[in-house]
């Protein structure tokens, strides 16, 4: 699909987890602005699907974020390869499982843990020196609405989504000076494979805590991480950006 606006002509994105789901369709949105997108996921058969699908602005590197050697490897490749990294979109992710305090396998926490908030921060680690070189940057933290007001039965997600609002805050006002906007998104839930990994339960109660009584579209998803990682988002940095049909408005 070819977009009639540009803002991304020129530019180069790498979104993690971006083999599905919401980083899929923002890199569908990228390409479709005129910009070239590096997909970093673990799943090697979805990346294959997802870069037939984008076509030749589209590269895949298969990778666990939870590993830095192997994130640090993926930045070089693609700033080698694009001559630079212009964005990152942190998508990828994990809910671990439902359950309650009190029998949380603790192996799981760390699993939750390992992905959703170091892998993250090893990503902006690994990128932002790509950035600094052209002192120019955009990066899009997903964190979710259960990062601000706590889901029961999902502690480590919880916990691990709060963590990344609180490094995006922290990157925010530390990375001004290099010309890097850095901004978390907080959704509530999103209609993607990634509620496959829920109890139906669960999901009946997330859709009953939302007044719009829906659940979001990754294309809502999308046009909001396009907005921000875009040069028109210029005077926003460390902030949190509900998208919660209602859920949370602080
Ligand atoms: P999804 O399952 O469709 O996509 C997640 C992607 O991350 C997958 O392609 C998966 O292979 C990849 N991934 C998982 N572990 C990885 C790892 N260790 N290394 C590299 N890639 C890995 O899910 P989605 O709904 O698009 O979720 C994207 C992000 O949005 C997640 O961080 C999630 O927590 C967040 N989020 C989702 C919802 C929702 O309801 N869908 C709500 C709030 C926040």
């Amino acid at each position: 699909m070819v977009n009639s606006i540009r803002r991304y002509e020129g530019r180069h994105a790498v979104i993690t987890g971006g083999a599905s789901g919401i980083g899929f369709k923002t890199a569908e949105r990228i390409v479709s602005e005129g910009g070239t997108v590096s997909l970093w996921d673990v799943d090697a058969a979805k990346i294959d699907e997802a870069c037939h699908a984008l076509g030749s602005s589209t590269h895949g590197i298969r990778l666990d974020v939870s590993d830095p050697d192997q994130v640090e490897r993926a930045a070089k490749e693609t700033a080698e390869k694009y001559g630079k990294i212009d964005i990152l979109v942190c998508s990828a992710g994990i809910t671990g499982p439902n359950s309650k305090v009190a029998d949380y396998p603790i192996d799981q926490w760390k699993h939750v843990f390992d992905i959703n908030i170091h892998g993250l921060f090893f990503c902006n680690r690994f990128v932002v020196p790509f950035m600094q070189k052209n002192a120019y940057g955009r990066i899009v933290n997903v964190a979710s609405i259960a990062g601000k007001e706590g889901n029961p039965n999902a502690s480590a997600y919880s916990a691990s989504k709060a963590a990344v609002i609180g490094l995006t805050k922290s990157l925010g006002k530390e990375l001004v000076s290099d010309g890097i906007t850095v901004n978390a998104i907080t959704p509530a839930t999103v209609d993607t494979p990634i509620l496959q990994q829920l109890k139906p339960e669960f999901i009946d109660y997330m859709l009953s805590k939302i007044p719009m009584q829906r659940f979001g579209k990754v294309e809502e998803l999308a046009s909001l991480i396009t907005w921000i990682a875009s040069e028109e988002c210029s005077f926003t940095t460390g902030a949190v950006f509900d998208i919660s049909g209602g859920r949370a408005t602080y």
